[in-house]
């Protein structure tokens, strides 16, 4: 089906985030699903999910009848605003899942993230799909005694499980310094396994790849329930082998999956192009992403155009799991972020703040990612990346293929296929109980900062 061009449909879409303002073109919707359909495999979510997974599966099989159900536009969830880290980060440690699923697998799901970092790089330059790619690496800093400590801990905890200096280095203050130069760095951490993207170019453009293998994605037709063998949209209905459940943080509006997957706030903002004088003082020279070792989470990167993109949790979980378009703008904490990126680069202080919003990512009870399919109904499902999913998505979307095919693969013997985390608990519990973590992750980290600044005084005036 031909994407209608005609403006202002697609154009709204451009306040979604900064990487939706900057597509290049018209921004097109793709034409709803038509009445009821068969096809061999039906995905629901045009994210990146799905959208690697049909594009893996179609790989494999070109003659397979795929179709993306999506209730909005390709990327218009998490996949095409997020921070574009594309990382080997995974949302269970290495040790945990040594425990939890046996001695080497916390090694072989690292090998296969840090290979997924490869592999998105490998498939965007064969497609063509033009959305800034360039493994530049992390770089953590400490910059809190509490944070160094952490830091001392993690090289330690990595050093006793084998990965050396060429995967994770220490990095001392001025080595810290003059890769992210930032105020008051006591210390970091640099591991080569990351990129820098543009999401939504990748998203956009992935979808783009797909729908000229003969994919069909039906834009603007939301589903309503999902059962073996059929698909229930407002749209019609699609009847399948394979039913795939890719839908991440909005998974609660699927009926009777209201406690799988909850969607919690993710908000960033971006400041305007800044100039030479700027980078030459400040480095990130090889757009490496950047990170500090608080609890709740910032994450940072140099935009190809010369840009900070930087994010933060920090928005409230809210009541019943509700998603809605206005708490993809919350002042305050988008505020807090500003503060937080002018503490970090002080020469930002007057730089204007061009883009604010955020999005939903999802998160299981266990916070623990999965890929599977129940064999027996040919349901498959992936997600509950926390916010590592950028990646990940690519991992499941291989994964899921070599399932649905039926081909035992190192993938499918990964420790995170067919996982079963809980359901939440039903609210006000869920409620009561996301709150307060967020709330204590934020406190600890201000407690921390004070002790910091007063074991050396001045040391935040760089
Ligand atoms: C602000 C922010 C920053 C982040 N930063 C990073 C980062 O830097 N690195 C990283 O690795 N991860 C990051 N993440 C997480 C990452 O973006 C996600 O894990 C990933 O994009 C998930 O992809 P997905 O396709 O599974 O879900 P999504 O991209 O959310 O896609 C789900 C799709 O399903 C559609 N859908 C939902 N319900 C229905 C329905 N009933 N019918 C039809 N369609 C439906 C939605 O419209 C949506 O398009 C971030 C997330 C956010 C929000």
């Amino acid at each position: 089906m031909e994407a209608d061009l005609t403006p202002p449909r697609g154009e709204r879409y451009r306040r979604l985030s900064l990487w939706w303002d900057g597509l290049p073109g018209p921004i097109g919707v793709r034409a709803p699903l038509d009445g009821d359909t068969e096809v061999d495999v039906a995905v629901v979510g045009g994210g990146l999910t799905g959208l690697w997974t049909a594009y893996y599966l179609t790989e494999a099989d070109p003659g397979l009848s795929v179709a993306v159900l999506e209730r909005d536009v390709a990327g218009f969830g998490a996949s095409g605003r997020n921070g574009g880290w594309c990382s080997a980060l995974f949302s269970v440690s290495e040790s945990s899942l040594d425990k939890r699923c046996g001695p080497g697998s916390g090694r072989a799901q690292r090998l296969a993230m840090e290979a997924t970092v490869r592999e998105v790089g490998r498939v965007v330059a064969a497609e063509g799909i033009e959305c800034g790619f360039h493994q530049g690496g992390t770089v953590v800093l400490a910059r809190t005694p509490a944070q160094l400590a952490r830091t001392h801990e993690e090289i330690a905890e990595a050093r006793s499980r084998g990965i050396g200096e060429d995967d994770l280095a220490f990095l001392s203050p001025a080595e810290a310094t003059e890769r992210v130069g930032a105020t008051a760095v006591l210390g970091g951490t640099f591991t080569p396994h990351c990129a820098a993207v543009d999401p939504a170019r990748l998203v956009r453009g992935l979808a783009d790849v797909v729908e000229r293998r003969g994919v069909r994605i039906h834009e603007q037709t939301e589903v309503t329930s999902i059962a073996p063998g059929v698909v229930t949209t407002t749209r019609g209905t699609v009847r399948a082998r394979t039913v795939v459940r890719a839908t991440e943080g909005y998974t609660r509006t699927l009926a009777g999956l209201e406690r799988e997957v909850i969607p919690v706030y993710s908000l960033m903002i971006a400041t305007e192009p800044l100039g030479d004088a700027f980078w030459a003082e400040h480095g990130l020279a090889d757009r490496q992403t950047f990170a500090d070792h608080r609890h709740l989470v910032i994450y940072g990167q140099r935009t190809e155009d010369g840009r900070i993109a930087f994010g933060g949790r920090g928005a409230p979980y809210h009541f019943g799991s509700t998603i809605r378009p206005d708490y993809d703008r919350d002042d305050t904490v988008h505020e807090a972020l500003r503060r937080t990126l002018v503490e970090l680069f002080p020469a930002l202080s007057d730089a204007a703040i061009t883009h604010r919003w955020g999005g939903p990512l999802g998160i299981a009870r266990d916070w623990f990612s999965s890929v599977g399919m129940d064999r027996g109904t040919r349901m498959a499902w992936a997600g509950g990346y926390v916010g590592d999913g950028l990646s990940t998505t690519n991992l499941a979307g291989r994964t899921l293929a070599d399932l649905i095919a039926g081909r035992d693969s190192d993938l499918t013997r990964l420790p995170w296929v067919n996982h079963r985390s809980p359901r939440w608990e039903p609210e006000p519990l869920r409620y009561v109980g996301i709150n307060a973590g967020l709330r204590l992750a934020g406190s600890a980290d201000r407690a921390e900062d004070r002790a910091g600044r007063r074991c050396r005084p001045g040391a935040d005036r760089r």
